[in-house]
């Protein structure tokens, strides 16, 4: 019961007699907390993460929010923060030294990728990236320095899975620890703490919220290496979740699990649709039996929710663009995870001054499926195809 997908979203952590028994949890909009006695307060202090001091270390809107997240993904703990990209920072910044080393898997979200090509070498730590679909390429690229293995299964453009399994043992016989951006799949569709992957961290921004109204982002794991965190980096960089934020995502939470079978029901549609259309080279998609690793999809995730890409049968990029602009319904637009869909084709990216180019064929085009109906998008996609691609129409 306790457990339970319904308890977890409905009652955990609210202590609803604690404020007028509220149904919605108040929004405490305090950064500060008194105390009666010397005695409370020093007790407050020797357990900082978990007591009300201060709204940097912790908040009770924020608190609920933690115990939620934490126990969607089977950890002890979960800390909140001001986006992914600041929950993965601070997982990465407070297990590494100078001279340490990590394995990335190939193709992690862009900014990560930046933490660990341009932040980390100036503190003396290097990376490696390696293809993370073979276990023995992850296993060769680790040295003694080794500190982390950093996974992103699936990651959000040519959705490459690792086994989960196979990786977390492999760490621990090497003494490394491992996190990965569990964003893709929420933990709806994937837990990978089952398999003792050590740190699971995720952009909230996006199916956690799934409004597209607030950038946040979570760390979840053991209470020794949450406590870390927050000693480490919480409380000295505060790139915190505020209370009124938690609020927000509390009520996005409410319907985490609708929002993601439906758009993972919604997207096996659309799928079918554009497997058909002659203009679609293939589709990439976990969830689908053309993808090179559906097997290892199936066997550690439950879904895979409303991210896939299209390889579309031309390299033209006008046409690529005509096509995408041709849609009306789906939006352009980077990030995913709202109610509504989306298209980025990562042609747009190539070619900017300043901006390293997508490592991906120039005729990937990622969707996003939202809450929208099916036929409303196939609609949308049919007159788009029959706009820019009138012969194969
Ligand atoms: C968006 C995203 C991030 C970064 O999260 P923010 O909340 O935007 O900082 C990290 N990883 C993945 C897979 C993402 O999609």
């Amino acid at each position: 019961m306790k457990d339970s997908l319904s308890y977890i979203l409905n009652h955990l952590g609210e202590e609803r007699s604690k404020y007028f028994n509220a149904v919605s949890p108040p929004i405490i909009q305090t950064s500060n907390f008194v105390f009666d006695s010397f005695d409370q307060f020093r007790n407050a202090i020797a357990n900082e993460d978990r007591s009300h001091i201060y709204t940097r270390g912790n908040n009770p809107t924020v608190q609920i929010l933690r115990k939620k997240v934490a126990a969607l993904e089977k950890t002890e703990d979960a800390l909140a923060f001001a986006s992914g990209s600041g929950a993965i920072a601070a997982a990465v910044m407070t297990f590494i030294r100078s001279g340490d080393h990590v394995v990335c898997v190939d193709n992690p979200y862009s900014w990560t990728k930046t933490l660990f090509n341009m932040v980390l070498p100036k503190f003396g730590v290097s990376v490696t990236y390696v293809d993370g679909r073979s276990l023995s390429n992850i296993e060769s690229a680790i040295r003694p320095q080794t500190k982390i293995l950093y996974l992103e299964s699936p990651n959000t453009a040519t959705f490459a899975l690792q086994d989960l399994n196979e990786c977390a043992k492999l760490a621990k016989k090497h003494e490394i620890m491992t996190m990965i951006d569990n964003s893709y799949c929420s933990p709806i569709y994937q837990n990978p703490s089952d398999y003792g992957i050590d740190l699971v961290l995720h952009s909230g921004t996006k199916y956690l919220n799934g409004h597209s109204d607030v950038v946040c982002g979570f760390v979840c794991g053991s209470h020794a290496h949450v406590k870390q965190i927050f000693q480490f980096a919480t409380m000295t960089m505060g790139n915190i979740l505020g209370p009124a934020e938690a609020a927000l995502v509390l009520r996005g939470l409410r319907t985490l699990d609708l929002r993601v079978h439906r758009s993972h029901m919604t997207t096996l549609e659309v799928v079918a649709y554009l497997k058909s259309h002659p203009a679609v080279d293939s589709v990439l998609y976990p969830w689908d039996e053309s993808f090179a690793q559906f097997e290892l999809a199936k066997q550690q995730m439950k879904g895979a929710g409303g991210l896939f890409s299209i390889i579309l049968d031309t390299d033209n990029r006008e046409k690529i663009e005509q096509f995408c602009e041709a849609l009306n319904t789906f939006l352009f637009a980077v990030s995913w995870g709202g109610h509504e869909s989306l298209i980025l084709p990562f042609c747009s990216l190539l070619d900017i001054p300043g901006h390293p180019d997508p490592e991906v064929p120039v005729n990937l085009i990622r969707f996003y499926i939202g809450l929208e109906d099916a036929d409303y998008l196939i609609q949308d996609l049919k007159q788009a195809f029959e706009a820019t691609f009138p012969s194969l129409s």
